[in-house]
């Protein structure tokens, strides 16, 4: 495998200039605040072959015609992100020549992406033609102190010339093909310029205004249908610098805020110049210090393994804002056009657990967006005929927005991911009022769903779940998927058990919520028997679950012995990987993850065992958990290499499509293989409990994570762990199998002989 970066603990480092991998970088150099996201795009563009300029804004989608397969007629449109505006854009015309990376020479060339403050610096030395000099540099950062805001600086300095320098920076919406351009104005210093998606009439107001230091220089604006230009013109000497700061706002008339968003964008953008470029990085830094030090992974003795947990941790604050309910993580959060800005299951499953263990109100709102878009999942159940709420496979606006009848019609786990989050939330924050005011009646709606949609099977005398696909998409339209039913199970399970509770501790809001949703007193009680008839396929000879009813009838294979020219499995056609047991991603092993105590170590050993060698992972939501459930079977090898996959998928384009954007279900799953894998942290019913598995490789592991309101420091090293609880009451959890009681601002140590053997 090819490494792009040298191994650094807090910062990725492009040391030379590699134009041919120009969209890799801008996936890895991608700044963003979860409402604002800029791809490293260099300033002064890149050759449209070489480049995907998209930035995108969280809130703004569009809905577009789809060409759906004949069996998902309905859904006639898909929502999609929009490209919004250029901000960053700026040419530099150096002596009356266009500063043009293509042309004349880079020397020196350095751009790091600053781990530690979420920004970008990008150095490097230009010649041109006739042999002059220049020295420029660039940085930038996307506010995480305030969520509209973005600055950058352009600094040019002659090294062994004197003449004209001339900047023009835009906001430009040229190529913004699918939003209307519906006002723009100028100021001295700068303009605003606003857009309108077509169909959802969505606005964006982006504002900026500029600041020149150095040789004395003229400027003035310009405007064009779609472009809002800056001019400057300075004489510069040699040796003498010229910069300029650029301050932008970004408002849309779907945040939060209701105000006008060109009024909005306007008072930011004068308030940003008010307080100047340093003032600004200064606040945005000290955000993204909050970030470390509540959340940071620290590795003693891998640099690579430290370089990838980071990335991954601060990509999934870059890429997710959490203060709008509305707004969802996008499978690409805002790094890339790659699937088209549409939240998935993804959320459920990787991105929730992150922010759960490290900024819970943050899962909060992401379970909140399914309530607030239960009518959508209603909308789907009632086309199919079912009842309740089935969740969209796809969607950002709350309708199922997937064409393909394989994944947006079969694939109903997300359903019970929804239930699951609910859970786990609940359980992990402690927050009941949640579940009151609103996980209830996702848990209504969600039984409701699969009590409609099992079928008796009076041969077995059980339920069964026909024709779906399970999270591995490499076998479509099977029958039991063993994690559907599972899961399904879980979820009515859930949906009876809360509603008894709420029924006895809260019947005021009960019989409200029950009135409003026509509830009938004996449902209860046949999710139950559903539940309980529920049919889990399950060989008795191999002592494994069955993936589902067909899955040991179809052709065996072991990946790794397929030859290399017939990978990836994109070669078949579709006919040989539906019959073959080749596996796209974790299913079974997915499973005994998530259901971690409904397994014992000798079926979770067995089942790894019998699917991990037939997995392709070639979705890049599989090796994290593969890491995850290699540490808790004792395979380090394996917990270990699968770990270096995931936490470093991106940043060594393991799967070859980076340059479409990061994959954040992987991002967070990285994490999950530190918390869940080497510290081995399980969560049931509210218990909290670790197992360690330090690798032999590394030194020493420490994270912090949040729990109940407290927060809690591990540190594992070879010959002990400990556990400090920082904040909060004290706490009992169990580690390697036995209680231990927290107090606050104790740390409590657990030797490795009380570990060894676990
Ligand atoms: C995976 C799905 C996932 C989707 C978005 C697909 O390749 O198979 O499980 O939800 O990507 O990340």
């Amino acid at each position: 495998m090819h490494r792009y970066f040298t191994p650094e603990e807090w910062a990725v480092t492009e040391d030379h200039y590699q134009p041919a991998l120009n969209r890799l970088m801008e996936t890895i150099f991608f700044t963003g605040n979860g409402y604002l996201g800029l791809r490293g795009v260099p300033e002064e563009g890149a050759p449209a072959e070489l480049s995907t300029p998209v930035n995108f804004v969280a809130p703004i989608y569009d809905l577009v015609k789809s060409y759906p397969d004949y069996h998902v007629r309905n859904v006639t449109h898909c929502s999609v992100n929009v490209a919004c505006a250029n901000w960053y854009g700026t040419d530099i015309l150096i002596n009356g020549i266009r500063f043009d990376p293509h042309a004349g020479k880079v020397r020196e060339y350095r751009r790091t992406l600053d781990l530690n403050t979420a920004t970008v610096t990008r150095q490097l030395i230009w010649e041109d033609a006739h042999g002059e000099q220049t020295a420029l540099r660039f940085t930038r950062f996307v506010s995480m102190d305030d969520r509209h805001l973005a600055a950058l600086t352009v600094e040019v300095c002659p090294l062994n010339w004197s003449g004209p320098v001339e900047l023009a920076t835009s906001i430009d919406a040229s190529g913004v093909k699918d939003q209307m351009i519906t006002d723009y104005g100028m100021l001295d210093d700068g303009g605003v310029l606003c857009t309108r998606t077509q169909v959802t009439g969505f606005d964006t107001a982006t504002a900026m205004r500029a600041l020149v230091s150095g040789p004395l220089t003229h400027q003035f604006v310009e405007t064009t249908d779609d472009t809002v230009t800056l001019h400057v013109t300075a004489q510069c000497e040699e040796g003498h610098t010229l910069r300029l700061e650029k301050f932008v706002a970004v408002c849309t008339s779907r945040d939060v805020e209701t105000a006008p968003a060109k009024v909005r964008a306007q008072a930011k953008v004068d308030e940003s110049m008010t307080l100047g470029y340093a003032e600004l990085h200064r606040r945005h830094c000290a955000k993204v210090a909050e970030i470390w030090q509540e959340g940071d992974v620290v590795i003693d003795g891998d640099p690579a393994a430290q370089q990838g947990i980071r990335f991954c941790i601060l990509n999934m604050h870059q890429n997710y804002a959490g203060t709008d309910a509305r707004v969802n993580m996008a499978a690409k959060g805002l790094s890339g056009p790659g699937y088209g800005g549409l939240y998935w299951w993804d959320t459920e499953m990787y991105m929730m657990p992150f922010f759960l263990y490290t900024a819970p109100e943050k899962a909060r709102q992401l379970v909140l967006y399914r309530y607030l878009t239960l009518d959508g999942a209603r909308n789907k159940a009632r086309h199919y005929g079912y009842q309740g709420a089935m969740f969209p496979w796809v969607t950002i606006d709350g309708e199922e927005r997937s064409g393909d009848w394989e994944y947006g019609m079969l694939e109903q786990h997300v359903t019970s991911a929804v239930a699951h989050a609910v859970r786990h939330y609940v359980e992990v924050s402690g927050d009941e009022e949640f579940l009151w005011q609103y996980g209830v009646e996702l848990l209504v709606e969600t039984s409701r769903f699969w009590a409609s949609r099992v079928t008796y099977s009076t041969r077995k005398g059980q339920y069964v779940i026909n024709h779906v696909t399970g999270p591995d998409e490499y076998a479509v339209g099977v029958n039991n998927n063993c994690y559907t039913n599972v899961m399904a199970q879980a979820n009515l399970a859930y949906g009876v058990e809360v509603v008894r509770r709420m029924q006895a501790e809260h019947p005021a809001q009960w019989a409200a919520l029950a009135e409003k949703l026509g509830f009938a007193a004996e449902e209860p009680a046949h999710w139950a028997e559903v539940a309980e008839k529920m049919f889990i396929p399950y060989d008795g000879h191999l002592g494994i679950l069955e993936q589902d009813d067909s899955f040991l009838d179809r052709d065996p294979i072991v990946w790794r012995d397929v030859p290399q020219q017939d990978k990836p499995t994109g070669k078949w056609n579709w006919d040989r990987l539906m019959r073959s047991q080749a596996l796209k991603q974790a299913d079974v092993v997915l499973l005994q993850f998530i259901k971690h105590d409904m397994f014992d170590d000798e079926s979770k050993r067995r089942n790894y065992l019998f699917y991990e060698p037939k997995t392709t992972h070639e979705s890049s939501l599989s090796p994290c958990i593969h890491a995850i459930m290699a540490a808790e079977i004792g395979l380090e090898e394996d917990a270990f290499n699968y770990y270096l996959h995931a936490a470093r998928l991106d940043l060594d384009d393991v799967n070859g499509n980076a340059d479409q954007g990061l994959h954040i279900a992987n991002t967070a799953g990285s994490w999950l293989c530190i918390v869940s894998g080497f510290a081995g942290m399980r969560q049931s019913c509210g218990q909290l409990s670790f197992t360690p598995h330090l690798p032999t490789q590394w030194h020493r592991l420490t994270f912090a994570m949040t729990f109940r309101g407290r927060r809690l420091q591990v540190e594992l090293l070879p010959d002990a762990m400990h556990v400090t609880l920082h904040t909060g009451d004290a706490l009992s959890i169990i580690v390697a199998g036995s209680p231990v009681l927290l107090q606050p601002g104790e740390t409590h140590t657990i030797p490795s002989t009380a570990v060894a053997g676990v």
